[in-house]
């Protein structure tokens, strides 16, 4: 029998909880800034939510946990990515009816894939994810980017770049996938299998081949830019300055063909060129889609634009740029209970500063003085609060101050005031000179 986890999977242990707590913390209040609202869809959907048609993609050929239970004619799907699912639930709850179209959506939460796991490829993984629909303005692809760069940036990555490109409009794509069959027709054999598949369902994604890449016959082959409308041409152009408009650096990379086939116009990938980042560099990823909307029977001009950002890749990428996401928390209080007849006081008091808000722990161990002074340490509590048998029968306990190295008896019930002024006196600065000083949890 094995009891670990299964492969390509993790624990998050809550040594490491903090970096999340910290990255849902900045999502909640990037999308707050940016007015864009939470939706939650189900962990799986039905197969046909994510398999639509003759996709080409390798995550829907390849790499769905798809099941059926017994007795059941109705198969089930682990969602492998966010958009399907919204964009299922924005039909199904007439969201397209809404009076405040586009609505702009972001989720946040695992996708399974069956990958072969790597460094920044995993089996469940986390993203968090925008979508805006039901609206189609180059302004808005600009928007999404621009709120994902900025999240990256307030993260305090440096080494991203944002790669960017245009499929065109139907017609573009139609003009295109013809070009590139013509093109391809001659060396098709001699290629992977996969490519093989998506000559027959998209020859686009052959361009995004990681095998055949090298290839003089992928290098040689036609350009989007070639077979683009003028209108697609002109929509292009206006996501490109309005990136300029707010400074966001980019890249034109024509080769950018991305892993879905419901992607139109804007595609773009943000990487990260950071030497640490290996093999598994895109951070953030996706594109305009238009006609999904209508494949789950809503309108036919509900137009969309998103992107997804893996978070364990994030957290790879802070790594390898030496951002600290965790900084050490400390206890406000630790009470020590110096004796078996006194818990019952020890448990009021821990509790009686937890309602008052310092955030504390106590002993239920039955511990020696000093196990429990060693937590003091270990938990950087500022303030122990020593409850002895002697003292309770005289109704106080002793306050003693880590930070200072001195002590006070408090009577029971001015335990909270005694709390109140150290913490107030480390607000106004605790003498210590520097003006950076952190030794106060209170400071901030
Ligand atoms: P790749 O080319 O790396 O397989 P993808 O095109 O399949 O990526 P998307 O479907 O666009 O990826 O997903 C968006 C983001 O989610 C990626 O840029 C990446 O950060 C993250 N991601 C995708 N697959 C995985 C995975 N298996 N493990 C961890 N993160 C992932
Ligand atoms: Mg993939």
């Amino acid at each position: 029998m094995n009891y670990q986890v299964p492969r390509g999977t993790q624990d998050i242990l809550p040594k490491d909880i903090r970096k999340w707590h910290r990255l849902e913390e900045l999502i909640r209040q990037f999308t707050h800034l940016y007015n864009y609202d939470e939706i939650r869809t189900p962990i799986f959907e039905h197969t046909n939510v994510f398999k639509r048609g003759n996709d080409s993609s390798d995550m829907v050929n390849k790499e769905m946990y798809t099941f059926q239970l017994e007795n059941s004619s109705t198969s089930l799907t682990l969602r492998p990515e966010g958009t399907a699912g919204v964009a299922r639930a924005f039909v199904e709850h007439k969201m397209f009816g809404s009076p405040d179209l586009p609505a702009k959506l972001y989720y946040v939460g695992p996708q399974c894939r069956h990958e072969r796991p790597q460094k920044g490829r995993m089996r469940i993984f986390n993203q968090f994810g925008v979508e805006v629909i039901g609206a189609k303005s180059p302004l808005l692809d600009v928007e999404t980017i621009a709120l994902g760069w900025s999240f990256v940036s307030a993260l305090g990555l440096q080494d991203m770049k944002v790669l960017i490109n245009t499929l065109g409009d139907d017609a573009s794509r139609a003009a295109y996938r013809q070009a590139l069959k013509e093109h391809f027709q001659h060396d098709i054999d001699t290629m992977c299998v996969d490519c093989k598949r998506r000559y027959e369902q998209n020859p686009l994604r052959i361009l995004d081949c990681k095998v055949d890449k090298e290839k003089e016959v992928m290098r040689s082959a036609p350009k989007m830019e070639d077979y683009l409308t003028e209108e697609s041409k002109v929509y292009f152009k206006e996501v490109l300055e309005g990136l300029d408009a707010l400074g966001i650096p980019y890249e034109v990379d024509d080769r950018l063909v991305r892993g879905l086939d419901y992607y139109t116009h804007t595609v773009f990938e943000v990487v990260s060129i950071n030497k640490e980042m290996g093999a598994q560099s895109t951070v953030f990823a996706g594109g305009r889609y238009d006609g999904l909307v209508e494949y789950f029977g809503g309108p036919a001009n509900m137009s969309g634009i998103g992107w997804a950002m893996g978070l364990e890749r994030l957290l790879i990428a802070c790594e390898a740029e030496g951002i600290v996401l965790d900084e050490e928390e400390h206890l406000d209080a630790y009470v020590l209970c110096l004796s078996d007849r006194v818990k019952k006081e020890a448990l009021q008091i821990v509790t009686e500063l937890r309602a008052n808000g310092y955030r504390s722990d106590t002993d239920y161990l039955g511990r020696s003085f000093k196990a429990q002074f060693k937590t003091v340490e270990r938990k950087h509590a500022r303030i122990a609060v020593l409850v002895g048998e002697k003292d309770i029968e005289q109704g106080v306990v002793t306050l003693k101050d880590t930070k200072h190295q001195t002590q006070q008896t408090v009577a029971l019930n001015n335990i909270i005031e005694g709390m109140d002024a150290i913490f107030a006196a480390d607000e106004e600065g605790c003498g210590c000179g520097n003006e950076n000083c952190t030794c106060g949890h209170h400071h901030e």
